[in-house]
């Protein structure tokens, strides 16, 4: 299990990690020093089983002719725009 959420950060040359992050805590880039800015939630949310941020299961495909994978939380496909179907269950 996983229960803590993993964030994307961008420092202002475009650098980015991914990691935990503590509520209030400013983190630096290692090697320019420049402060990282929040800029993205990975999925999974969590709590999740997987730490793997496009793990199979959190993946389904479009439904489209460009057949592409597509992260499961998502309202609309982001190749085609077209609106995905209702998640089963
Ligand atoms: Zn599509």
């Amino acid at each position: 299990m996983s229960p803590r959420q993993k964030y994307r950060l961008r420092a202002r040359s475009d650098r980015e990690v991914v990691r935990e992050v503590e509520p209030g805590k400013q983190y630096f880039d290692a090697e320019s020093g420049e402060p990282f800015e929040v800029v993205g939630k990975l999925i999974p949310l969590a709590p999740s089983p997987s730490s793997l941020p496009y793990a199979v299961e959190n993946l389904r495909l479009c439904g489209c002719s460009l057949e592409q994978l597509v992260q499961r939380d998502l309202n609309d496909c982001p190749h085609c725009d077209r609106r995905l179907p209702a998640l089963e269950g």
